[in-house]
């Protein structure tokens, strides 16, 4: 696993990434958003929408991949990357697996709900048969202080004491 750090300028795909993750925020949703390109080429751009939704499942990366597939009329996506500004959950890893994605680039680690460096790492599983290169940590900070910046003002509004995010 490669570590990108905070490297200036960011990829285009994950400055689209953190765009969408920010109108989630605005939206009352996690701040995650994801983009799927091809060739170099921007395919899909989805943002965080279970709230929305009304749907648990719609994580970033689930409508990022469920657009572009009907975007390119296939089901693998192994020629596409996926940039996600949180570290996927296993049901996303689960998602990426499934769909072939060539290259996961994702920015913020999720110690509580990420599946790729924590928890069942995905990936790395026997029953997992495809893994994607994965890069981790392009605009880690950015992204992280969406995050934190979302679940401040909910503490701070609500009073609900917060609550773990949701993984990616
Ligand atoms: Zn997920």
């Amino acid at each position: 696993m490669a570590q990108g750090g905070d490297v200036i300028p960011l990829p285009p795909p994950m400055t689209r990434a953190l765009a969408a993750a920010a109108e989630a925020a605005e939206a009352g949703e996690v701040p995650v958003g994801a983009v799927v390109t091809c060739a170099g080429e921007v395919i899909a751009v989805a943002a965080n929408a279970p709230r929305r939704l009304h749907d648990p499942t719609a994580h970033a990366e689930i409508l990022a991949i469920r657009a572009a597939a009907v975007a390119l009329g296939r089901e693998r996506l192994e020629d596409c990357d996926l940039w996600v500004t949180l570290e996927p959950c296993a049901r996303c890893a689960g998602a990426i697996a499934h769909a072939r994605i060539g290259r996961l680039y994702y920015a913020a680690t999720d110690p509580k709900g990420g599946a790729v460096e924590h928890g069942p790492r995905f990936f790395g599983q026997p029953t997992c048969h495809h893994r994607p290169e994965v890069y981790a940590g392009i605009a880690e900070a950015e992204a992280a202080r969406l995050l934190r910046g979302f679940f401040a003002d909910r503490r701070n509004s609500s009073g609900d004491g917060g609550e773990p995010p949701p993984g990616g």
